[in-house]
């Protein structure tokens, strides 16, 4: 089962690579597409005068109907993406049983710092409340689905599915999560015995995976519709807010990674933070230019076993497991997101909502698939969990691939540090190799 796993991983490796290639195309080609299709917008707002042409045919007929349908394409691929890739992803978890202390303590501090991560997100974005001044009501045509207060306790209940295929049917994420992470954990507890079922979940992954690619390769389209109609209604005034949501999730990022993890290292290890980072920045770089963390996982092992003496038998299995299941970054973009949608829209949310913000967007991020933009798609759970409009992404989405490449630089610097630490803590980290020049 253990091998089998490996082997899953190396294939993974080796696919994601060739997909590195495109997906920097991609980046550059969405880029452009976010740049033209807002000057677009722009000009129509000032240029365009209102009209049956302008409003009817430009703004609410062909932006509106292409970009809707590549956030349909983006919301078919929820449902099936988020349940095999958590099955997949716990069932690597259900084997960490086997390697005892390490694996309880890896999930633990991978859980806890993305948690804490969240917690930054809402903070700052509290503090700097980027979605206020955007007017979503003047882009918004179809029906704005309202958070809708629901008791903690039936908040709590409602967690475990009733019925596991109706929770799928009706796209309710956190009963589905649930139902993935127990057939997860039951494949690797029967092993070899339900091998079959196992690999049915790994391939239709790897189906997943592609169907997403495929979808991405629309992206370009899709970002400029979106990006246009959003300029065409909204004019100047968008530019500001998107600036500050950006703005505020590089800033939870800095956090995250200089502060949060720098304190983190030092506290359980006494090792030097200024070291770990200029020794580990060429992998941040590397993460940074590909937004891919599972390309980035054999740089990171080499790096961390040549460079910062850990030993390769802990982060050749801490590594590949972080690069799937640990996402903080990711999980920073989507708690600020949740306060940019709903400030843009002007739904207000209860205490009650950011805690479920805080759990959903911890369980989406072991949903999360390390390659680009599928933090993006989770994205649209963590919405729908406290009742924010999905299409709400539409915003954010032409800004997104900037941003998917710093959070999965710090999503990667999380499994290092995480990493670093355990290794430090299991004896099996060399002091003089780290503090080598
Ligand atoms: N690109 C991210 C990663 O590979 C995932 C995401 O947030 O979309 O880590």
């Amino acid at each position: 089962m253990a091998k089998e796993k490996r082997d899953l991983k190396i294939n993974k490796g080796t696919k994601k690579e060739n997909t590195t290639k495109k997906g920097m195309g991609l980046s550059t080609k969405i880029f452009i597409a976010l740049l033209v299709g807002a000057l677009l917008g722009v000009g129509i707002h000032y240029g365009l005068p209102s009209g049956y042409f302008r409003d009817t045919i430009l703004v609410e007929g062909i932006l509106y109907v292409v970009g809707q349908g590549f956030i349909r394409l983006m919301q078919m691929l929820v449902v099936p993406l988020v349940f095999c890739s958590l099955v997949c992803g716990s069932m690597a978890i259900g084997d960490t049983k086997t390697l005892g202390k390490v694996g309880v303590k890896t999930i633990g501090f991978y859980l806890v710092t993305t948690a804490l991560a969240v917690m930054i997100a809402l903070g700052t974005a509290y503090l700097i409340n980027p979605g206020i001044g955007l007017d979503m009501d003047a882009v918004q045509t179809s029906e704005v689905t309202t958070a809708e207060a629901t008791k903690l306790t039936d908040t709590l209940l409602n967690i475990i599915p009733k019925n596991p295929i109706n929770s799928m049917a009706n796209g309710d994420m956190l009963p589905i999560i649930v139902f993935a992470l127990f057939v997860g954990i039951m494949l690797a507890k029967l092993g070899s015995k339900a091998s079959v079922v196992a690999n049915f979940f790994s391939q239709f992954n790897d189906i997943m995976m592609e169907m997403t690619m495929a979808v991405m390769k629309v992206a370009p389209l899709g970002v400029f519709c979106l990006i246009a109609r959003t300029f065409a209604n909204v004019g100047f005034a968008a530019f500001k807010p998107m600036l500050k949501y950006m703005g505020n999730v590089t800033f939870a990022l800095v956090i995250q990674c200089f502060i949060v993890y720098q304190i983190l290292l030092f506290v359980f290890t006494r090792l030097n933070p200024i070291k770990f980072i200029k020794k580990f920045l060429p992998v941040m770089g590397f993460a940074f230019s590909t937004a891919t963390s599972n390309a980035t996982i054999p740089m990171s092992i080499d790096t961390l076993s040549k460079k910062m003496g850990v030993s390769k038998q802990i982060s050749s299995f801490t590594i590949p497991l972080g690069a799937t299941v640990n996402m903080d970054g990711t999980s920073i973009m989507q708690g600020v997101a949740v306060v940019f949608i709903a400030q843009a829209y002007g739904i207000p949310l209860t205490m009650g909502n950011l805690a479920t913000v805080v759990v959903t967007a911890t369980l989406a991020s072991i949903g999360t698939a390390g390659v680009p933009s599928v933090g993006l798609v989770t994205l649209s759970m963590v919405l729908a969990s406290v009742g924010l409009p999905t299409e709400g992404i539409a915003l954010i989405m032409g800004i997104d691939r900037i941003l998917d490449m710093l959070r999965t630089a710090v999503n990667i610097t999380g499994d290092a540090v995480c990493t670093t630490i355990v290794s430090y803590q299991e004896g099996a980290l060399n002091k003089d190799v780290f503090n080598r020049e």
